[in-house]
């Protein structure tokens, strides 16, 4: 494991680490060398030609060499100027030794040699000293409050800690330097409470107090880890561990961090107990860039908050991700459901000659970006919610709808297949939902078929069974879905009243690429046929899938070759 070498100072000083950010801007050395080396061979010239009485033709005309020590002098200047302009106090130091240093030759030159150059050389050091403390100080001054702006922007101005921007670009450092270390995610137990009731003044100063502690904690080197604070906002922090050896020093750290906060806090002579929730992610295990990070650390944190287990420090791993998607998920199907925007699509189902059996409803959850979220995922994530039954039944109601102003101004005799879980089948409100539903529209009961995976079988047979033979006695039709996929034993299809099976996609896919697959399922279609069933064909997308079923007796086709799954408005138009 890398060690923890980065800035070897940070925890022991974070403000200056925290200044260091934005002051890390310095000029290279080696333009200090360079400067002072071009000042060096400038005097030389400026002191050969000062002494020279030769002349030289220039563009025409003779000049005197003596006139460009003038021009050497200024180079000289400059030269002065750039190094109290980049280098600061040590260009200003050298500026003056440099220039100060002048003055006793240039006196000396005076009065030895009667060299007359050298009173117009003490004047000129002389303004350039002045003018290299000009810069100086003006320079000081934009300093200072440029500083101060940076330290604003770095800090968050409540508590004093590195603020959400200050730890990224830290980590973003780290990151790069390719320092191992964790960021955790910190957010206060009902922190919102004390604000409500006990105003914000008193909240603030839990903030401060707590920001204190931790700042304190981080300063001391008590915790086995080099780390440090930042507070991102509201009552969010972030710890960022560095230097640990594994995962229990990490846990050890903010096990140190917790106690601190857990102890009472005295505000106003009264105690408040604080407790957090802590959720953490490693640099370069978990992610490898810091929005991924924090990601991550959130994903743990909100999982602990949501566990409301009395643990409370959870480290990520790759399943959060899914169990965060599908809240969100979860989030998108509850909204939908009371805004009744459950959607209901319909596939159209043939018989072998392509005449309309009826359709296939499907349910839809539109995104908010108005892109459809597939129901391969949705569907399990409702039914883990328990919210399945109220989907089923929202897509039932809008297929009856639809259904009962078709069967006014048609005279076809529509079939309406809807598919219910295995979890909502076997709810007690089941029959009674269906009933309702299928009493509100009018519409008798043989125009629906109720679609049940064969899984069922193998979870409760004898209550299915019942279940499935109530809906029957209602004059319902039975589909038995996804044939072919689950346990299919010929003992328990004898058993179940049901009119159609349907072929799972997988086998049709399948009769592409091999001859004993067309076979199988040319098998199928006879064994449903012998046990008295219609056989419904899933998922045909291609006419060479068409003609083998065709062949071989298949009742109805379902797929996209003859007709995707379609909004209601255009059901209606293709009947
Ligand atoms: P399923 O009951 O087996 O539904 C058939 C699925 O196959 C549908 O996917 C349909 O769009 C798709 N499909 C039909 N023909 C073709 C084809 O030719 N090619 C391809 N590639 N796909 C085809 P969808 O709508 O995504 O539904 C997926 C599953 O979600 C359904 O599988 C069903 O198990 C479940 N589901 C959909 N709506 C509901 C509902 O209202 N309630 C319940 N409980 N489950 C539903
Ligand atoms: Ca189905
Ligand atoms: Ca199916």
């Amino acid at each position: 494991m890398k060690k923890f070498k980065f800035f070897p100072s940070f925890s022991k000083n974070l403000d200056k680490s925290l200044t260091n950010l934005y002051f890390n801007r310095e000029t290279p050395k080696w333009i200090f060398t360079a400067i002072i080396l071009f000042y060096i061979l400038v005097s030389f010239f400026l002191t050969k030609a000062a002494r020279s009485h030769n002349v030289i033709t220039l563009f025409g005309s003779t000049v005197p060499v003596s006139t460009f020590a003038g021009v050497f002098s200024s180079l000289a200047n400059i030269c002065i100027i750039f190094l109290v302009v980049f280098f600061r106090k040590t260009g200003l130091i050298t500026a003056l030794a440099i220039l100060l240093l002048q003055f006793p030759i240039l006196i000396f030159q005076f009065i030895a040699n009667h060299n007359s150059a050298s009173i117009s050389g003490l004047f000129s050091n002389l303004l350039t000293v002045i003018a290299c403390i000009i810069i100086c100080v003006n320079k000081s001054v934009i300093e200072k409050y440029q500083g101060k702006f940076r330290y604003q922007a770095v800090t968050d101005s409540l508590t004093g800690l590195p603020n959400r921007f200050a730890c990224k670009e830290f980590m973003r450092v780290f990151i790069k330097s390719g320092v191992d270390f964790a960021i955790v995610s910190i957010d206060l137990n009902n922190f919102k409470n004390i604000n409500d009731i006990m105003g914000h003044e008193i909240g603030d100063k839990v903030l401060i107090e707590i920001a204190a502690r931790w700042k304190a904690l981080a300063d001391s080197k008590q915790t086995q880890t080099g780390d440090f604070v930042a507070r991102l906002g509201g009552d969010e922090f972030a710890l960022v561990i560095m230097a640990f050896q594994d995962t229990n020093d990490i846990i050890d750290t903010i096990n140190s961090y917790k106690e601190e906060l857990e102890k009472p806090i005295t505000i106003d002579d009264c105690d408040y107990f604080m407790s957090a929730c802590f959720g953490c992610a490693q640099f370069p295990s978990d992610a490898h860039n810091v929005d991924a990070l924090f990601s991550c650390a959130d994903a743990a944190l909100h999982e602990i908050k949501r566990q409301n287990s009395s643990n409370s420090i959870l480290h990520f791993s790759s399943d959060l991700l899914k169990t965060e998607q599908n809240l969100e998920i979860e989030r998108k199907i509850r909204a939908a459901l009371n805004n009744d925007m459950i959607l209901c699509y319909l596939q159209p189902q043939y018989d072998a000659s392509h005449n309309l059996r009826g359709f296939e409803a499907l349910a839809r959850l539109q995104d908010t970006d108005g892109s459809f979220i597939s129901p391969v995922e949705f569907i399990p994530v409702a039914e883990k919610a328990d919210l399945i039954d109220l989907v089923d039944i929202q897509v039932f109601k809008k297929a009856a709808a639809f259904l009962k102003d078709i069967l006014k101004t048609s005279e076809k005799d529509i079939i309406m297949s809807i598919n219910v879980s295995v979890r909502h089948l076997m709810k007690n409100s089941f029959i009674a939902e269906i009933k309702n539903v299928i009493n509100t529209s009018g519409i008798p009961a043989n125009h629906f078929e109720i679609e049940i995976t064969e899984s069922i079988m193998i979870d409760s047979a004898e209550k299915a069974l019942g279940r499935i033979n109530e809906i029957k006695k209602m004059g319902m039709k039975i589909a038995i879905d996804d044939f072919g996929t689950g346990y299919s034993s010929l003992s328990y299809l004898n058993k179940i009243p049901a009119d159609s099976l349907k072929i799972d996609k997988s086998f049709i896919d399948a009769m592409n690429s091999s001859d004993s697959s067309k076979q199988y399922v040319a098998s199928i279609i006879s064994i449903g046929h012998v046990l008295n069933f219609k056989v419904i064909s899933e998922g045909v997308e291609m006419p060479e899938q068409l003609e083998t079923l065709q062949n071989a007796g298949c009742d109805y086709i379902q797929g996209y070759y003859w007709g995707r799954p379609m909004p209601l408005e255009e059901a209606a138009k293709l009947i």
